[in-house]
């Protein structure tokens, strides 16, 4: 069946993925020193469509001194940051002229709708690439007035590029993730090398295409894939390496933490969330339902800042929860790459068994099957969207990350805010939250008091290229997108001269 998958692909995506994958190291293209390739699935039909290279610690040691050597020796790093931010901006142009393509690449790696990868993954990524070309040439210190120094003295701040970053992003939003780290590492002069989830490693060989064709020096952007544990881990652990940035899950976030003790390189970390969504009984029914379905469904529920778990006021719960219903039984499932798809299959039969295993735990510990739980057609990993009502705080579906279209929900009944805002803050994480009230005034109290990086007001996924992004707790460490994340990739240096 892969061939009907693949029928859908446009000409220019279909000569992608006919074309012999290679590592992009220093400017090249070269096989994995190993000589091996792993295969890449079709999870709309479970079928190997394509092979990559797995690359080993021998190609990240070959990446790194690649980036190494560019950023020390030039052109990149004498390139003045106007020229830097016009090859920012030629990437973006080159990802929007390529956004059908590489938006289809997506939807086959990943199972996504295509329609959300183009409005979504692919337009985010150039909006984000054109948004930090501009702050390439904005990146400035501070003249400093010394507090103590009765001395007179000129001391001012120069901000500087961190160095030689390695990236490793994960397999949901495989090209937008790997933009919202190489968009500002190179906007601030970084070097980087590039490791895609092994799941998905499509896009990001593609985007290396484009960083050729627009014209970077050699070296300044590599790309490895490879599987986490040695690809993955060499660059985290390599001692050349000045920061590692990583999205993924928490227990992988751990293991680069450790990974990065040996040269205490720069670390920042995009991690996993169980965000809450609340809903108070004077919240507008309208926007409440879809937003709080697209909150959980989006993505088939794989997206970091997914509304898993729904808190809502016991005097609408019928409203919105028949409404939930209804939206959900109307979600068309398909594969990706049907324009039409509203869910696609999960990423992989390995995601596909701990969704379906955690719906299964939900159910044993007695919450109850409102909605959905079932597999769709024989072949491929395609679930239909669930919730599951009558949960508790202690049942393993309330408390950890699903990563699939699993809602799950609990009513309350204090129209307060201190009872239902204690109750969303109960988690290891805290990447986003949202509430959804007419009451302004309890909006913006509720808003101050949740412990989560993104807030949503009558709204849940909340993200553009200038709102800083990022987790509170164990959903991560630091900021991506605005200028915060121009922060991540910038040291400070203090100059003192005596006058
Ligand atoms: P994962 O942690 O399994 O893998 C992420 C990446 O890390 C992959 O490239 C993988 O190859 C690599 N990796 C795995 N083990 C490694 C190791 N020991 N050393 C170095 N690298 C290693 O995550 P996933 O399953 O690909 O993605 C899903 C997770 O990502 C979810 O928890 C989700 O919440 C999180 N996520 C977070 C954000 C965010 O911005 N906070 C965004 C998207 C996804």
């Amino acid at each position: 069946n892969a061939p009907v998958t693949l029928k859908r692909l446009g000409d220019d995506a279909t000569r992608f993925v006919a074309k012999e994958k290679k590592l992009y190291i220093g400017g090249a293209w070269l096989p994995a020193a190993s000589g091996k390739t792993f295969d890449v699935i079709d999870p709309a039909t479970g079928m190997v469509f394509d092979r990559v290279p797995e690359g080993t610690a021998a190609d990240i040691d070959l990446a790194v001194a690649a980036a190494r050597k560019a950023f020390d020796d030039g052109p990149w790093a004498t390139m003045t940051p106007s020229e830097r931010g016009k090859l920012v901006w030629r990437l973006g142009d080159l990802v929007e002229k390529h956004a059908d393509e590489l938006a289809e690449l997506e939807a086959l790696d990943n199972g996504k709708p295509v329609t959300d990868a183009r409005l979504g993954d692919v337009a985010f990524s150039y909006e984000l690439l054109r948004y930090m070309a501009g702050w390439s040439t904005k990146i400035c210190g501070q003249t400093i007035p010394l507090a103590s120094s009765a001395a007179p003295y000129h001391a001012y701040t120069l901000r500087e590029p961190v160095g030689v970053c390695g990236q490793i992003v994960p397999w949901n939003f495989s090209l937008m993730m790997a933009v919202w780290k190489v968009a500002p590492a190179l906007a601030a002069g970084c070097t980087i090398i590039l490791k895609p989830a092994e799941q998905t490693p499509l896009t990001a060989l593609r985007l290396a295409e484009l960083v050729e064709q627009a014209g970077f020096p050699a070296g300044v952007f590599n790309v490895v894939t490879g599987y986490g544990e040695t690809a993955g881990a060499a660059l985290a652990a390599h001692p050349d390496v000045d920061k590692v940035a990583f999205t993924g899950s928490t227990e992988v976030g751990k293991k680069i933490l450790d990974a990065a003790k040996g040269n205490l390189k720069k670390v920042s970390l995009e991690l996993g969330g169980k965000s809450p969504m609340i809903v108070f009984a004077d919240a507008d029914p309208a926007v409440a339902i879809p937003a709080v379905a697209y909150g959980i469904f989006y993505n088939m529920g794989q997206t970091c800042t997914a509304g898993t778990r729904l808190y809502v006021h016991k005097d609408i719960a019928p409203v919105i929860l028949d409404g939930l219903k209804d939206f959900a039984a109307k979600m068309t499932v398909g594969v990706g790459l049907d324009p039409s798809t509203q869910i696609g299959p999960l990423v992989s039969q390995e995601q596909f068994e701990r969704v379906t295993d955690y719906v299964a735990a939900g159910l044993a510990d007695g919450a109850h099957l409102f909605h959905g739980g079932k597999r769709v057609g024989e072949q491929g990993y395609f679930l239909e969207p669930t919730i599951l009502t009558e949960t508790t705080p202690d049942m393993s579906v309330v408390r950890e990350e699903i990563f699939g279209p699993v809602l799950v929900v609990a009513t309350f009944d204090d129209d307060g805010i201190d009872a239902i805002v204690r109750e969303a803050n109960n988690s290891i994480y805290g990447l986003a939250a949202s509430v959804f009230t007419r009451d302004l005034s309890r909006a913006h109290k509720v808003a101050k008091k949740l412990k989560a990086g993104t807030i949503g007001v009558n709204t849940h996924h909340v993200i553009d290229p200038a709102l800083p992004f990022g987790g509170f707790n164990q959903s991560g460490w630091g900021r991506e997108q605005g200028y915060e994340a121009i922060l991540l990739y910038t040291e400070v240096k203090s100059v003192g001269v005596a006058l």
